[in-house]
Order: structure tokens, then sequence, then C-alpha cells
């Protein structure tokens, strides 16, 4: 079936218009209408369906910008291809990136030109539309896998709580009844169950990371380190860690409580895994790079395998030679990263060390 295109101009000058429908008038499949004002434009919009809009940004009744915005919010399915008498190099780049389809100068496009920038704009549509939906579908099922593991793992945590105090009692009131293999396999079930409720936590976290628990606001990255830093600190006396970093950290657009769980993770992890470094030494530094700021958390500690640095950020990936963890920590420090518009990843060299590094935008990110 052959399909007859239909298109409407906004245009108020009578000579551009008879111009462009003289452009387009050979093609039978082009039918095309015409408005001289806005208000006009957008009333023919509501009545019929048109496949693609020729707009003049300068009308009696709009100018500018102005013009598209309102097209475009009152009809955001409509391929718009502007149609100007100045060659704006500020505006075109600029409106084409709030979704117009094409930036054509008048006396500047022939017959081909315009029909083809008319059919790709419409095909472009398409497939945006089609993009903007599978996006859309993707972001729904995430939620659903968000809400899914929170659930679970909201409902596991009950079942855990009675096993965990019924081998208590039996531990407490059964003692002298149990020999040392009763006694044995009581502390079995505790292992096994402190290990699952381990396990539940971090799942209950990584459905929460998603959630951001406030909104983002500028917060000094300063204030950030030393908070995880003073809530890890029985940990780092424990292990004797010295720690340095410089206190020059920029401001940065975040959730700050989520910001705290990614330094407190890395650092963290950077102490579990010294192995049995003599001068254990955790560094964390900041730099510039492009539009991103770029921060480290440095370890001399055990380092990871060349093949297993791509897999660790997976959740329940953990290194093949990693004793203790439940493998969920990086995923949760990935998704926090990623929503605050940065990326995470990790160089690291076996038995000498390894560096965590994690960029945020220094503009922020849009929520
Ligand atoms: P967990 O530490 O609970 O196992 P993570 O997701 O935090 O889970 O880390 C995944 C794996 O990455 C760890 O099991 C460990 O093998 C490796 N890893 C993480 N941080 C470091 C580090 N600083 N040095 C060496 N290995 C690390």
């Amino acid at each position: 079936m052959i399909e007859i295109l239909n298109i409407l101009l906004i245009e108020d000058n009578p000579g551009d218009a008879r111009l462009i429908q003289e452009l387009l008038s050979e093609d039978t499949f082009i039918h095309i209408d015409t408005a001289e004002r806005l208000s006009t434009g957008l009333e023919y919009l509501d009545e019929e369906k048109f496949d693609a809009l020729l707009l003049d940004l300068s009308l009696p009744d709009s100018q500018g910008l102005e013009t598209f915005n309102r097209v475009q919010d009152s009809f955001p399915r409509l391929p718009i291809l502007i149609l100007t008498g100045l060659n704006d190099e500020e505006l075109a780049p600029e409106i084409v990136r709030k979704g117009a389809q094409d930036y054509l100068v008048k006396g500047q496009v022939d017959r081909n030109l315009l029909k083809r920038a008319i059919k790709y704009a419409i095909e472009r549509k398409k497939l945006d539309d089609k993009l903007q939906r599978t996006m859309k579908e993707l972001e729904a099922k995430n939620k659903e896998l968000e809400d899914y593991t929170y659930t679970v793992s909201h409902d596991l945590k009950a079942p855990l709580v009675t096993i965990q105090g019924f081998s208590d009692l039996l531990a407490q009131n059964y003692n002298d009844k149990l020999d040392e293999k009763g006694r044995h396999y009581i502390d079995r079930i505790n292992q096994g169950s402190e290990r699952l409720t381990n396990l539940v936590s971090s799942l209950l976290e990584l459905s929460r990371a998603g959630r951001m628990t406030k909104p983002f606001d500028w917060h000094d990255f300063n204030v950030i380190v030393k908070d995880s830093l003073e809530s890890l600190e029985a940990k780092i006396i424990t292990a004797n860690v010295k720690i340095t970093y410089t206190e020059d950290f920029p401001r940065i657009f975040c959730d700050d409580m989520r910001l705290s769980q990614v330094v407190n993770n890395l650092v963290g992890n950077a102490v579990n895994y010294m192995g049995d470094q003599e001068s254990p030494e955790i560094n964390i530094g900041w730099k510039e790079s492009g539009d991103y700021y770029e921060f480290w958390i440095q370890d001399n500690g055990i380092g990871i395998k060349e093949e297993d640095q791509g897999r660790i950020f997976n959740i329940f990936e953990r290194a093949s030679d990693a004793a203790q963890g439940t493998g969920i920590g990086l995923s949760i420090v990935k998704k926090i990263v990623e929503n605050h518009g940065g990326e995470i990843r990790v160089e690291s060299e076996y038995g000498k060390g390894s560096t965590f590094i994690f960029t945020i935008p220094i503009k922020g990110v849009k929520e």
C-alpha cells in the first residue's frame, strides 16, 4: 500500500509558503496543509493526524525557541523540522538537542533535500519513540526486579530470626543435656544463619541502593570521607591500617548517605583484603578529569587477579581466592555511582594492591 504523507507547514510568509508547496507539489504522495499562525497550526494538529510538521520559528504570535517548545510540549510524538530564514549556529544544535528532527535554512533546501529530510525525520522519530518505549519497559522491569529482591529478602528475614532465636534458646537452656557433637551442630546452625542474615541484609541494601534516600544536593566530599572513616574507626584501628587523604575534596551533587556507603564499602574492602601486608596503607584521593571528578581508594593489599577484575562488580561475584564476604558490596557501590551519573573501575596488580576509581560529573547529574 502506498502511504500518503500528511504534512503541516506553519509559515506566515506567503512567498515562503508557496515556495515550499511548490517544492513538494510534484510529489503526489505528499499532502501539505498550511497555517499562518502558531495558534491556527496547533488547532489543525488537534483536529487532524499529521505525519510531520515544517515549522517556521518567527510567527506573528510566537517567536524563536518558544515556538518550538509550544508545539513539542503539546505534540511530543510529532516529528518537527525547523524551517527558518536565518542560519543560527547556536540555536540549531540546541533545538535539535531538544528534540527537533532537523533545522533547515530556507533558500538552502532544494526539492530532493526537503523530501529526504521529511522522510528521514519521520523514520528517526519512529525509532526514537521505540527507543523511549523500550527504555521505559526496561526501567519498569528493573524496578520490578528491585521490588522483587526487596520483598524476597524482607520475607526471608522473619523465619531467619526464628531459626536464630530457637537455636540460641537451645544453646542456652539445653547446653548440659547435649554432648559435644550436639553443641557443634548448634554452632554450625548459628554460623549458617549468621551468614544468611548477612546475605539477606546485603540484598536488602542492594534493592534499596536503586532508590535514593533523599533528593540530591551539593555536599562537601571531605565530610563524606570523614564520616565514613569515623564509622570504620574500630575496624581500621584493629587492622592497624594507615589512612592518608587530602583535605581539599570538592563539593559534589549527590545523596550524601549513599556516597558515604560507597566510601564505606570501598575502604572496608581495602581493609578486609589487606592479606598479611606488614604496613597496610590506604590512600583516598581525587583529581579532575574532563567533565568529571575522579575519586580513588588505593590499597597495598592482596590485589585482584586480572581474570577476576571484570566480574567482581557483579552480584555474588568474588575473586577466586576470597575467603569471606557475600559478593554484594561492589554491586551496591556500582549501582549508587551509576545513579549519580558516574562509573567505577578497578586497577589492580595481584599481590601488590588495588585502586578502585569512581567518577562523579562535576556539574552533577539530573535526577
Ligand atoms: P565481598 O567483599 O562481600 O565479597 P564485594 O562485592 O565487596 O563483596 O567484593 C567482591 C570481591 O572483590 C571480593 O570478594 C574480593 O574478592 C574482591 N575485592 C573487593 N575489594 C577488594 C580489594 N580492595 N582488594 C582485593 N580484592 C578485593
